[in-house]
Order: structure tokens, then sequence, then C-alpha cells
């Protein structure tokens, strides 16, 4: 009995060991399976990142990412601020106003700086 138990012990260290040496191994073959991917995909990157460092690419990179960023103003500038209509940069949102509804109650509109000042000075103006 005693001596079943010690084979039980002896065996499982056993296969610890070697799960462990499997895991080392699929851990190697992983390693060496990612690096060779990488290799080979190499080039490709290279050319890639060749073709994204010349000018006009990065300039319509640039632009992209410009466009990306360029938020609408959502101003009502017809109701926010009569006086001044013509100031809005439409598509140069570049801060966030609070909109006061009775339907949505507090909202954050996008609004460009012509606008929130034109509604700031409206504000204090009464
Ligand atoms: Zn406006
Ligand atoms: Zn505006």
């Amino acid at each position: 009995m005693g001596l079943c138990q010690w084979d039980n012990v002896d065996v499982g260290d056993e296969k610890d060991t070697e799960l462990a040496d499997a895991l080392a191994e699929v851990g190697r073959r992983v390693g060496q399976a990612v690096t060779d991917a990488v290799e080979r995909i190499r080039p490709a990157f290279d050319a890639l990142a060749e073709m994204a460092n010349r000018p006009e690419v990065r300039a319509v990179i640039q632009r992209a990412e410009q466009a990306l960023r360029l938020r609408p103003c959502l101003c009502y500038c017809s109701k926010a601020h009569p006086a001044d209509r013509g100031v809005c940069e439409v598509f140069g949102a570049v801060i966030t106003g609070q909109y006061s509804s009775d339907l949505v109650g507090d909202v954050g509109v996008p609004l460009c700086a012509p606008c929130a000042a034109a509604r700031a000075a409206r504000e204090f103006a009464g």
C-alpha cells in the first residue's frame, strides 16, 4: 500500500516534468514559428514602412488624420447667437459646450471657438 503511494507520487512527478518539458517545447516551437512568420513578412513590412515614410504618402495620411479629428460644430447658431450667425467654423469644433433642452436635459455639444465666444458674449450681455 505504502509502496503503491510512493509509486504514484513518482509517476506524478515524472508527468509534471514531462508536462513542463512539453510546454517548454511548445513555447520554443511557437517562438520559432513567430520568428519565422515575422522573417517571412518582414520584407512586406519594410516595403510598407518605406512607403509610409514617403512624403506624398505621409501627406495623405496626415490629411486623413486631420479629417478624422475634425468635429462639426453643432451650435444652433441662429438660436444661440443670432447676432453673430456668420462666425461659425462649421468643421472646426474645438470645445464642448453645454446645451440645455427640456427634451434631453443637459448635453455636451461640440462647438467651434467663434461660436463659443459668441454664445458667451450673448450670455454675458443678457
Ligand atoms: Zn454658432
Ligand atoms: Zn460654430
